[in-house]
């Protein structure tokens, strides 16, 4: 059975968290001389001289609305990637722990592995991109704290079978970290209302992709409020900063137009697939449930120089297990989208 308690780290649940002045007084304020601030403003328009809500709360009780989840259950972080080292500081002992990472994935978990100085254990998908339940068995110990999900997957696109995510938060000791970075570009509903029966499921969602607010930096954990209070208990203390937290507040407000980019990112992702697909030097265009696709080519290291040389930027991955020869491109813009494939198109001629 899991217990959050034989994960938490002792001397997490020993630690005495910092107190701001914002925690110590919290009743109705007529001068404010607790925390140092410049009292006569900010030299801008705007004043940002208050510190601001450590804990978030205006904007966590929008998110709620949003996403169903209760306020309790809600973490933020400077973008998802402080979650992510969170999580590996809570709960993974340096040099003793292990962790379980799926490649290919997402680059931050390993480089958060080894920052902390935690072992990686690799249980790659197998050649459909799918779960390796029974290399997950091999591999997983007592040690073994986190498992790290992406789902949809970056970098192949597409989403893991529902079924075996289930399996893997039944029947293993650890904590399950499931990144739905790229969700709302799937057919597949969030694992969010699956939290009251997954006591030791993390999932984790960003304002970075489909919100378009990467340069917020504003990353989101759903999980137990057990484990969101010793998240917040360990984050530094004003982790979100001011200006990122109103105009997030402001962001959400338009949900409808971040759907409406959504719809025409989806159907531009159709479109990419079937024209990429055509050209003479793709191999294979992998299916996607993400604002980008996988493509496999013939020399894809040739074809990144000849797309960079005419300004396109996309990504290699030729060099990552399972992604030989392919390069990750993301949906564009209308015109964007246009001119990639008219610059493809020249290349196979
Ligand atoms: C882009 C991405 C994120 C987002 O990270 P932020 O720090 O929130 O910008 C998280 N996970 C995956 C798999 C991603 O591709």
């Amino acid at each position: 059975m899991f217990d959050l308690d034989k994960i938490v780290r002792e001397n997490i649940k020993k630690l005495v968290p910092y107190s701001s002045a914002r925690d110590e007084f919290k009743g109705k304020v007529k001068i404010r001389l607790d925390a140092n601030e410049n009292s006569f403003g900010s030299p801008l328009e705007k004043n940002y001289s208050r510190y601001p809500d450590p804990l978030q709360f205006q904007l966590k009780r929008k998110i709620a609305a949003i996403k169903k989840v209760p306020v309790d259950q809600i973490f933020l972080g400077n973008g998802s990637d402080e979650a992510i080292d969170l999580l590996f500081r809570a709960f993974c002992r340096p040099e003793t722990d292990n962790v379980i990472l799926i490649p290919p994935t997402y680059g931050m978990y390993e480089v958060a592995a080894n920052i902390n100085d935690v072992m990686v254990k690799n249980v790659r998908l197998d050649n459909k991109f799918q779960l390796d339940l029974k290399g997950l068995f091999k591999e997983a110990n007592r040690n073994t704290k986190l498992i790290f999900l992406c789902s949809p997957n970056n970098p192949t696109g597409n989403s893991l079978r529902r079924k075996d995510i289930e399996f893997v938060l039944e029947n293993f000791n650890a904590i399950v970290v499931l990144d739905e970075a790229y969700i709302d570009f799937s057919k597949e509903r969030s694992f969010t209302a699956q939290l009251a029966s997954y006591p030791n499921l993390v999932v984790l969602q960003t304002f970075s992709k489909a919100w378009g607010l990467a340069g917020l930096r504003i990353g989101m954990a759903f999980a137990s409020e057990r484990i969101v209070s010793v998240l917040n208990k360990i984050k530094p203390p004003y982790n979100i900063n001011g200006a990122s937290q109103e105009l997030a507040l402001r962001a959400l407000d338009n949900a409808a137009q971040v759907d409406s980019w959504t719809k025409k990112i989806i159907v531009w992702r159709k479109k990419l697939i079937s024209e990429i697909g055509k050209m003479n030097f793709v191999r294979n265009v992998f299916p996607s449930d993400a604002n980008f696709i996988l493509v496999k080519m013939e020399d894809a290291g040739k074809i990144y120089r000849y797309l960079s040389e005419k300004g396109i930027i996309v990504r290699n991955r030729s060099s990552i297990i399972l992604c030989e020869d392919c390069l990750r491109v993301t949906i564009g813009t209308d015109q964007e989208n246009r001119e990639l494939i008219e610059i493809l198109k020249q290349y196979s001629k």
